[in-house]
């Protein structure tokens, strides 16, 4: 698991650690709740921790990443020790200039939170950048996402907008020079995008370039425990545009629930979908 992706003190939902003596002190009191995730025939063992408080969509997000985090990187280590090339590194950013990133109503909440709060002169800057960003993919109309009852968007629609977004040529907003600018906080669509091949493939040089399959789609996740908390349909919105959202939707995300539903949603969500994931991973070779 990557030290970034820790839950911040005082969290209603965390990931535990039952071999930490200081996790196991502050999970005193908490309900935990198993998600073992099944990773290319080993089982991953994690444990969701909820304390007796409330959480928001987006105090989901830290333990989400977290699962993401573990979840994506023994997927990645077993890739490789099964000799598949993996080029995705620090510097590498081809993908975050040709893809429109989904990132769900959690994690809208939660990054433009971080945004409102960071140092005013950086917190301006990211302003600006996604408002241009957003300007641009409004004056060219984006084509509409729909989704299954998985919480996987339409393959169709998929690819209609990543051939939209090609032709209107924008690049992530947090992207500064070669590097993400929010990598720690970065989206879980971003946290699980690896390809193994040639990274050639992501500039459109080579057809040699093939997404890594995740055991968990942790963005499908988000958007289907979203979903249920707030009775409503799973729903995705583009990374630029998500500030613009959050404002239409600000009592969305003041609404709270118990930790412990959130927990065992989440939980849930994640063994469901990794049943699903595991057939697809035994695809890979
Ligand atoms: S997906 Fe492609 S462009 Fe992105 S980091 Fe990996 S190799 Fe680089
Ligand atoms: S959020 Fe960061 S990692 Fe994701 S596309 Fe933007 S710059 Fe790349």
């Amino acid at each position: 698991m990557q030290a970034d992706s820790a839950a911040p003190d005082g969290a209603n939902l965390f990931v535990v650690d039952p071999w930490s003596h200081a996790q196991r002190q502050r999970a005193e009191a908490v309900e935990i709740i198993g998600c073992d995730v099944p990773v290319a025939g080993e089982t991953l063992r994690l444990n969701l921790a909820a304390t007796a408080g409330d959480v928001t969509l987006a105090d989901i997000v830290p333990a989400a990443r977290q699962l993401c985090d573990a979840i994506t990187a023994r997927t990645v280590e077993r890739a490789v020790a099964e000799k598949y090339n993996i080029p995705c590194g620090r510097g590498c950013s081809a993908c975050c200039r040709r893809y429109l990133v989904p990132v769900t109503a959690c994690e809208a909440f939660a990054l433009t939170g971080r945004i409102l709060a960071a140092a005013p002169a950086r917190s301006r800057r990211m302003q600006r950048r996604l408002l241009l960003a957003a300007r641009r993919i409004m004056e060219h109309r984006p084509p509409k996402l729909s989704f299954d009852e998985s919480g996987g968007c339409n393959e169709a629609d998929l690819t209609a907008t990543s051939r939209w977004y090609e032709q209107i040529d924008v690049s992530c907003p947090f992207l500064e020079g070669d590097c993400c600018s929010i990598y720690s906080a970065r989206p879980v669509a971003c946290r699980q995008h690896f390809i193994h091949g040639s990274a050639a493939g992501c500039m459109g040089h080579s057809d040699d370039a093939e997404r890594l399959p995740m055991p968990v789609q942790m963005a499908d996740v988000l958007g289907l425990v979203a979903a249920q908390l707030e009775s409503a349909e799973v729903e995705a919105v583009p990374l630029p545009l998500m500030a613009a959202w959050c404002d239409v939707n600000a009592e969305r995300g003041l609404r709270t629930w118990p930790a412990v539903l959130a927990a065992e949603i989440l939980a849930r969500t994640v063994r469901q979908t990794a049943l699903e994931g595991t057939r697809e991973m035994s695809g890979v070779r």
